[in-house]
């Protein structure tokens, strides 16, 4: 990965502060290659309908066409779990990173791990990550189980610099044989590009960085 990536970033279409035109010409200017938008789908914050996907997602391919930005744009979602029951409206677009969030942050995570299993299962082409991972409430017994499905789906493992703190005991599993994407989770434009802390982990571990996807 030479490539200068952020595959987490925010904007007005949800709680971020600045619009999609905005955070990308910011991020061109700050030397990001590749960023990859990705908005809450979510029913508690200020975040993205079902009514208002169409609308986001023809936005923000409308600026990905114009080459003048000086940096390769990505479309994707940030979903959570918790507040979205139904994926169906999803499908209708060609994302390029479907990211979930809180997926292992409720006691019931068996549940919402299994659905972005099948949602994997069933759009065996999108990419599909755990935003900001973190295995909180996965216990000792179950966590060879849900790394084994993350290999097998090839389910992504988010590296969010935002969130710190995200890495549990858990991570010491983590290697080369698991798929990384990084972000920022930039929600204003000082934060963009912001992947350092996420870069480490990778490096101390001496986890390859060809083992952080492409979009
Ligand atoms: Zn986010």
């Amino acid at each position: 990965m030479s490539r200068i990536i952020d595959y987490h970033i925010h904007t007005s279409f949800s709680d971020g502060f600045f619009d999609p035109r905005d955070m990308i010409q910011a991020a061109a200017a700050r030397g990001i290659q590749e960023v990859c938008i990705t908005d809450h789908h979510s029913g508690w914050k200020p975040a993205l309908s079902v009514l208002d996907l169409e609308e986001y997602f023809i936005t923000l391919d409308e600026i990905r066409r114009q080459d003048s930005l000086g940096t390769e744009v990505f479309i994707g979602i940030e979903v959570d779990l918790s507040s979205i029951d139904s994926l169906f409206q999803l499908q209708e677009f060609q994302w390029d990173l479907i990211l979930f969030e809180y997926v292992f942050a409720q006691s019931s995570w068996e549940k919402s791990f299994q659905q972005v299993l099948n949602f994997k299962k069933k759009n065996p082409d999108y990419k599909v990550g755990l935003a900001h991972a973190r295995f909180t409430r996965v216990s000792e017994s179950r966590i060879d189980y849900v790394l084994n499905k993350i290999q097998e789906f090839e389910i992504i493992i988010e590296l969010n610099t935002r969130y710190g703190n995200y890495m549990d005991q858990w991570f010491n599993y983590l290697d080369s044989e698991y798929w990384y994407s990084i972000g920022s989770d930039a929600h204003h434009k000082d934060a963009l590009g912001n992947t350092t802390l996420a870069i480490n982990y990778l490096k101390q571990r001496n986890i390859p960085l060809d083992r952080v996807i492409s979009l």
